[in-house]
């Protein structure tokens, strides 16, 4: 019998779980996905996410079970609207005509339960990748389990980096690049949502440049992101990260705000400052990191979270990728060639999201105008790119 073609996956998050469920079940393959974690281990469970239109519309036609298990697990996102924190309305994007379908709103927690469900026993958790390198043709892993022992799994025939935005594959297999900071803080938080919450589906509340983002997810919770500007050399003191200070930068001059925006402050001055903190950032796209070795998510393209695209991009990855190795596998072509014909398909389309990520940044940077920056975001030519986004997703071979 001939021997089983091995891949190894190091990360079992976004990318890295739906690899692992689509090559779930094949007698052909061994997925030896490598997840430093402990399996009941959630890492940002106190966060949501929103994922495009184009994730749902493109697990349909990759990993349609999936789809459905997180459709199933969330509330459907339908419209988003932007106002001023004063509760003037600046813009609505309805999806319906945008999209082909609604995106979905979520729990972090669900969604990697979910995930990591569907690949079942292909996930090692507890196990820690500390570098990758190649023996001739052959990518390798280098690994520390649990017990702190470590140990080399070689001779494999594909490696895939899906091992976030702080790669170790990518440290170790290319040359480390700069990563572009923006001076802009971000903050997010999940709270109860009580019977009579104002907040429900995606919404924006702009003072200045400063921007709340809210919207509801499962199990009556409120998942909110606070951003601003970063002052001076961009760090971020302790007392920028005081509630009272944090809340007065979304007050307007006239003192008066909605009561989205009354809600979203009272939870985060009811929050003692358990906030989660993270500078806007990313680096150049890498997708290809050596010979048999490829790089997806936010291993390979960590952008601007400004469109919510970074789980829906790796999403896209994962179905794009599991095509190329189900076309080798079915004898179409060469395992070997996945990571190049990966980059044929996605390299375009990535340029496109993290170019476009970038200039819908442009209402969070200090001095920006919210209320001019949004009017240019209802002209054709930045819907066009919006329905672009969501429609143009990855199709099967
Ligand atoms: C709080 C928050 C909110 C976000 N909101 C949104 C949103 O609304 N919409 C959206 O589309 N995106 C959002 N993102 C971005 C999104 O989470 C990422 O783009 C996405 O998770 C990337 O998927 P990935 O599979 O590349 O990496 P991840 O999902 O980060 O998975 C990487 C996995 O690799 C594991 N790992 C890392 N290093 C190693 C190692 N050396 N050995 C073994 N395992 C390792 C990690 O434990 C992790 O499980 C958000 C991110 C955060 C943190």
């Amino acid at each position: 019998m001939s021997r089983r073609v091995r891949i190894g996956v190091v990360g079992g998050g976004v990318v890295g779980s739906l690899v692992a469920a689509g090559l779930a079940g094949r007698d052909d393959v061994e997925v030896i996905c490598c997840e430093r974690s402990a399996q009941d281990m959630q890492i940002d469970v106190g966060t949501g996410l929103n994922i495009g239109p184009n994730g749902v519309k493109a697990l349909r036609h990759f990993l349609p079970e999936v789809a459905e298990s997180l459709v199933a697990a969330s509330l459907p996102w339908f419209e988003w609207t932007v106002a001023l924190t004063d509760s003037t309305p600046l813009a609505r994007f309805e999806l319906d005509q945008l999209a082909d379908n609604p995106g979905l709103r979520i729990g972090w927690a669900a969604l990697n339960t979910r995930l990591r469900a569907s690949a079942g026993a292909a996930i090692r958790y507890g196990t820690d990748v500390i570098a990758a390198g190649q023996d001739g043709d052959s990518p390798f892993i280098d690994l520390r389990v649990d017990s702190g022992e470590t140990h080399r799994i070689d001779d494999l025939d594909l490696l895939i980096a899906a091992d976030g935005r702080y790669s170790v594959v990518r440290e170790s297999l290319l040359a480390s690049d700069t990563t572009e900071y923006t001076d802009v803080a971000l903050l997010r938080l999940l709270c109860p949502a009580p019977a009579d919450c104002p907040i429900d589906d995606y919404g924006q509340w702009f003072n200045g440049p400063n921007r709340l983002l809210a919207f509801r997810i499962p199990g009556d919770r409120v998942y909110c992101a606070g951003a601003f500007p970063l002052p001076g050399d961009g760090t971020l003191t302790d007392a920028m990260k005081d509630p009272l200070a944090i809340s007065a930068l979304f007050i307007p001059p006239s003192g008066q705000v909605s009561p989205a925006v009354r809600f979203l402050l009272d939870a985060i001055l009811g929050s003692g400052g358990r906030l989660h903190w993270a500078r806007l950032q990313e680096r150049a796209t890498r997708l290809v990191g050596a010979s048999r070795v490829v790089l997806a998510g936010d291993a390979a393209h960590p952008m601007l979270p400004t469109l919510g695209q970074g789980a829906t991009q790796s999403i896209e990855d994962a179905c794009v990728l599991l095509d190329e190795i189900r076309h080798a596998l079915a004898g179409g072509g060469a395992l070997q060639d996945v990571p190049a014909q990966f980059a044929a398909r996605r390299q375009q389309r990535i340029d496109f999201v993290t170019g476009f990520s970038r200039d819908a940044t442009d209402t969070m940077r200090a001095g920006a105008d919210p209320v001019a920056g949004t009017a240019r975001k209802l002209e054709p030519a930045f819907l066009s790119k919006l329905q672009q986004l969501y429609r143009d997703v990855p199709r099967p071979r």
